[in-house]
């Protein structure tokens, strides 16, 4: 590239120094999106460009992200959002399409921000995920479900358990069992409230820690769902050994269940292998009343989606339980 546009400029007798600086994400996990390549390519880069020299290859490596502006106003922004509470906890509905009633909700992060605005997870979790603040905002949300639910309690509200998302980095922590088991105790909250979701690690080097974690979490009897299945390179023989108790199927086969025969036949796959494990299994992104109707006569355990209901605030998340659930 740098040949073709020096080549470029002579031809055209344009006299610019031309040192380009490129960066450079290398793809050794299988599981970095191309949204993630993209931002640490360009981080890469960036750091090429502030550097003294002339131009060049920077290949992206975690010192880099820890001194790209960028990411360092952006985690302390987090830093400060945390302390001043900008963050809030969302629930998404989930329902049971055997027993034709809700079931349970799945936390979801919104950040306030008072400058941005509301700010969706997709905005911020990627990034954060490259550094340790993930880990602080798992924690964050996981001590905030078990407040939501032990003031629920508090108010004799009838009671269902909540799912909370775990990033592979907080997954992969040390102590996350021992922070769980913490956080339940502090809020005096029953586990059988509590659900973890994590997605499914591609690395096979990865495999016996995420057993062990996950035994650690089961042993709490805290239930483990397998987040975005389907997507990635889930392998069966890995899921048989860690032994989760759910799968949640990802949205992208809710899209083409209707128009496309492949996604269709995967989704009834993946029902019916899950229902041979003993899995309950959840189907996200559910938008419309074929898609739901699809899944009930797959025999698909839940549902969740925009049609049943968007993530809601606490307020219409009680307002919601009580309108459902007498
Ligand atoms: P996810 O865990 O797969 O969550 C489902 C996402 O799909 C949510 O996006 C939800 O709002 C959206 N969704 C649900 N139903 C529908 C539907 O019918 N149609 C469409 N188009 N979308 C639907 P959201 O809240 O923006 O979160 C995005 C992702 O961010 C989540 O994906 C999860 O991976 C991550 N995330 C959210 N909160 C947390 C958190 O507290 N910790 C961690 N580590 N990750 C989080
Ligand atoms: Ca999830
Ligand atoms: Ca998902």
């Amino acid at each position: 590239m740098t040949e073709l546009i020096n080549n470029f400029l002579g031809e055209n007798k344009i006299d610019i120094d031309f040192y380009p600086h490129y960066g450079v994400r290398i793809r050794n996990e299988e599981d970095i999106s191309a949204e993630t390549m993209f931002q640490t390519a360009l981080i890469a880069s960036d750091y090429g460009r502030l550097s003294s020299e002339r131009g060049g290859i920077f290949v992206f490596n975690e010192t880099m992200f820890m001194k790209n502006e960028r990411i360092v106003s952006l985690a302390r922004d987090i830093e400060r959002g945390l302390q001043n509470n900008e963050f809030e906890v969302y629930f998404q509905p989930k329902f049971d399409l055997k027993l034709k009633r809700f079931s349970g909700a799945e936390a979801l992060l919104r950040w306030h921000h008072p400058e941005r605005g509301t700010i969706l997870p997709a905005a911020f979790i990627s990034l954060a995920e490259q550094s340790d603040l993930i880990i602080q905002i798992d924690y964050y949300v996981l001590d905030r479900v078990c407040k939501h639910i032990a003031e629920w309690r508090d108010k004799g509200l009838r009671l269902l358990p909540i799912s909370v998302n775990l990033s592979k980095r907080t997954v992969f922590s040390a102590n996350i069992a021992d922070y769980i088991e913490q956080t339940i105790k502090k809020h005096q909250v029953s586990p059988l409230l509590l659900e973890i979701e994590i997605v499914e690690s591609p690395s096979p080097y990865d495999v016996l820690y995420l057993l062990s974690t996950v035994k650690k979490i089961k042993a709490l009897n805290i239930s483990v769902a397998i987040d975005d299945f389907g997507t990635g390179f889930s392998s069966l023989y890995r899921l048989l050994a860690i032994n989760i108790n759910s799968i949640k199927i990802d949205k992208a086969f809710m899209d083409g269940i209707e128009l496309i025969n492949i996604d269709e036949a995967i989704t009834k796959d993946i029902i019916s292998l899950g229902q041979k494990l003993r899995y309950t299994v959840v189907a996200e992104g559910v938008e419309t009343e074929i898609q739901k109707d699809y899944l009930m006569a797959y025999g698909c355990d839940r549902a969740q989606g925009y049609f049943f209901s968007k993530p809601l605030n606490e307020q219409d998340a009680i307002i919601f339980a009580e309108k459902f659930n007498k």
